[in-house]
């Protein structure tokens, strides 16, 4: 009864919490930037909670065979496991941003602090050599105190307008994922998939790459062209250049 009781309590903390602070459903007190212009077949692929092995590099070998480019928003903690495939990432095009240090729902509500916010992109910076300028808070959640230390740091807060259940365990069909984001798609959407469970250094997903490889053919058939973060808003990924050296990896 009591875990009953305690399941039921976290589960409305949940919904309540997914509510008030997450989007695309008025969460997060509108500081979130949740699709680009309507007006455009534009459509940006982004990945949460990676990377992760063999998940990520799978997802590469995709989406360098369909010539499409992503937003992966990495875990600091998930960054220091697996710096290559960051590496990789960035050397390939992708577009690196930060979804905080440790993935903690409660540094981010929390009145004061920004360490997840800084360390996570010190993780990402000692991989590819610049700090990035793109977020997203962990579940969504976005509280305005949250939103104001991400502004000062010069941050761009990325949510999302097309949700996937691809984090569910065990993971969903990737044709039904596919199914789905092509029926919540529009011009402008950015689409939500995972490549990781957070803090994890291995993890075996190979559906969410089964929906990549279903839906970009066949939205790039209906018109829509596949962009990056940065390029549906015309915004840099990153606080300056990237240098020219060799990313560093210790
Ligand atoms: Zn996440």
């Amino acid at each position: 009864m009591g875990s009953y009781l305690t399941n039921l309590a976290f589960s409305m903390m949940n919904k309540t919490g997914n509510l008030l602070l997450s989007p695309p459903v008025g969460g997060g007190f509108g500081q979130f930037r949740n699709h680009g212009p309507r007006d455009q077949r534009k459509v940006a692929i982004t990945f949460d909670d990676g990377p992760s092995v063999p998940c990520t590099t799978e997802l590469l070998d995709a989406m360098a065979d369909l010539d499409v480019k992503g937003t992966f928003f990495c875990v600091g903690q998930n960054t220091a496991m697996n710096p290559d495939v960051v590496a990789r990432a960035f050397a390939e095009g992708h577009t690196i941003g930060n979804h905080s240090m440790a993935h903690r729902r409660m540094t981010s509500i929390r009145p004061t602090g920004g360490d997840h916010i800084d360390q996570g992109a010190e993780e990402i910076r000692k991989v590819i050599g610049c700090m990035p300028r793109l977020y997203r808070p962990p579940w969504g959640w976005l509280t305005p105190w949250e939103g104001r230390r991400l502004h000062q740091r010069g941050y761009t807060i990325v949510g999302w307008d097309v949700y996937t259940l691809d984090w569910r365990i065990p993971e969903p069909d990737g044709r039904e994922v596919a199914a789905g984001v092509c029926r919540d798609t529009k011009p402008g959407s950015i689409l939500l998939f995972h490549d990781a469970y957070p803090g994890a250094k291995h993890w075996k997903k190979s559906e969410t790459t089964r929906a990549i490889q279903t839906i970009v053919p066949a939205l790039r058939a209906q018109g829509y062209e596949f962009v990056t973060i940065p390029e549906l808003f015309n915004i840099p990924a990153y606080a300056s250049a990237p240098t020219t050296q060799s990313p560093v990896i210790d």
